[in-house]
């Protein structure tokens, strides 16, 4: 119970606040924990050329094995992660897991794919981040080529200098960066031409929009169209249908990713797609697609 005086003592004691906090730091500690007790896995959800129909790319996606709640989204913790700093060790375990399972693919012989891995801006900021992924792809043997790196649009949003130089550093390195959900960040375009990015991310909620719409239909072949001129390799997240899937095609959209080819797997799983060669078959001409 708290004193009724003192320096720390709540100044609006409520027993039900008491009882949220209590939960949250119930939830820190066990977050803190989870890294050392190897509860978070990575899932690896694919990314499909939309020409050739082929799996040229796999999205790393943070999910946490809580031995009592189960498998647990990462939209339940990250920001957990982020307020707390953790994010910064939980995230340089993501890095090195998703840089070590896809050096182990390609030792199996199994076609390569380039392996995406989400940075928060807290991240972004953090000291030195060129240089611990240098490391890590040192470390991992895997070639910079292979790795991308997807930042937010919040990361870009001031005029940063110090950003700016991590993309720099960041490309000369050789990997590659991706704007994710791209679209939904109120931020100026003009990074576009100054700053090395490699691919734009199409947010799912423009995706949503193409069939119900014709404005929805309107943005995104127009970010499409944008990537194309300023050659930038363009992805549409979250593709459930097939008439998504044909807009996307007749647009020209490079790359997608969602539900309509798969869910995100276990790396097992995905190893398993690889291996069996399964692509999204792709009716040339036709506005039809089917899932092998
Ligand atoms: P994101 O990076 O934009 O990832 C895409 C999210 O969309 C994933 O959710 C994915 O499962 C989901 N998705 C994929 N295809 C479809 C589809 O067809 N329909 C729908 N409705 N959803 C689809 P997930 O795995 O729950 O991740 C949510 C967010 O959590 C990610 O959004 C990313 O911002 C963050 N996150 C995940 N892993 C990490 C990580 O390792 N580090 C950091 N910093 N953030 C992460
Ligand atoms: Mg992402
Ligand atoms: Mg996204
Ligand atoms: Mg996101």
């Amino acid at each position: 119970r708290a004193k009724q005086h003192g320096r720390n003592n709540f100044q609006f004691y409520s027993p039900e606040i008491n009882q949220r906090a209590r939960e949250r730091l119930l939830l820190e500690n066990a977050l803190r924990r989870a890294l050392g007790r190897e509860e978070f896995v990575l899932h690896y959800q694919p990314r499909v050329d939309l020409r050739t129909g082929r799996v040229i790319g796999a999205e790393a996606l943070l999910r946490w094995r809580h031995p009592d709640l189960g498998l647990v989204p990462p939209g339940e913790f990250v920001a957990i992660l982020e307020e707390t700093g953790i994010i910064i060790q939980v995230g340089e375990w993501v890095l090195r897991e998703a840089c070590r399972q896809n050096r182990s693919w390609q030792d199996l012989g199994l076609p390569p794919v380039r392996m995406a891995v989400n940075l928060s801006a807290r991240q972004f900021m953090q000291k030195d981040l060129a240089g611990m992924v240098g490391l890590t792809l040192a470390e991992t043997r895997l070639a910079p080529e292979w790795l991308e790196l997807e930042i937010t649009e919040e990361v870009l949003l001031e005029h940063n200098a110090a950003n700016a130089s991590t993309l720099e550093r960041l490309r000369d390195l050789g990997v590659h960066i991706a704007i994710d959900d791209f679209g939904t960040g109120y931020s100026s375009l003009s990074y576009l031409k100054r700053l090395p990015i490699h691919t734009l991310k199409i947010d799912q909620s423009f995706v949503r929009d193409i069939t119900l719409d014709s404005d929805g239909a309107a943005i995104v072949s127009a970010i499409i169209a944008m990537a194309c001129n300023l050659r930038l390799n363009v992805l549409a997240e979250g593709v459930e249908t097939e008439a998504q899937l044909s807009f996307l095609r007749a647009q020209g959209c490079n790359e997608i990713q969602g539900y309509s080819f798969s869910y995100p797997l276990p790396a097992q799983e995905f190893e398993r797609l690889l291996r069996d060669g399964r692509s999204m078959h792709v009716l040339q001409g036709l506005a039809g697609y089917y899932v092998n």
